[in-house]
């Protein structure tokens, strides 16, 4: 049993959530919708993934490399030219969902993960493994 001053050590201490904001830029339009974004524009998309997991032996949750890795994979690309969206539409909800299932493959342990993704000032959309992170989406 470890003891941080008077803290008793929890079972559970290796578990901790790391977040992790990011930006990119990058261009879209939404197929069989009609309004603003039916027409080829850019966002500046921002936002912050969280993962929740187990600490590996070096002491990372993931290593925040392979993060910014995932995301500039997104940066100054036409989305609908990605093979990621040849079905889906590159909705701000599909851009997350995506990000997210791309973090999943990456991980080995069981991690709880979290993707926030603003396509603009007001508009964002949220996704999560874990509806106990619901809290991460205000
Ligand atoms: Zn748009």
């Amino acid at each position: 049993m470890f003891y941080y001053g008077k803290i008793k050590e929890p079972l559970n201490i290796k578990y901790m959530i790391i977040s992790k904001d990011f930006h990119f830029e990058a261009a879209h339009h939404l197929r069989n919708y009609i309004g603003k974004c039916q027409f080829p524009h850019g966002h500046s998309y921002h936002g912050t993934v969280w993962v929740d997991g187990k600490r590996n032996e070096i002491g990372f949750v993931i290593d925040y490399g392979e993060i910014s890795e995932i995301i500039n994979y997104f940066d100054h690309k036409d989305l609908n030219e990605l093979p990621e969206f040849q079905e889906l539409n590159p909705t701000a909800e599909n851009i997350a969902y995506t990000i997210m299932i791309k973090l999943a493959n990456k991980l080995t342990d069981t991690h709880d993960i979290a993707v926030k993704i603003h396509e603009t000032a007001s508009s964002s959309a949220f996704k999560t493994t874990n509806p106990r992170l619901i809290f991460l989406a205000r």
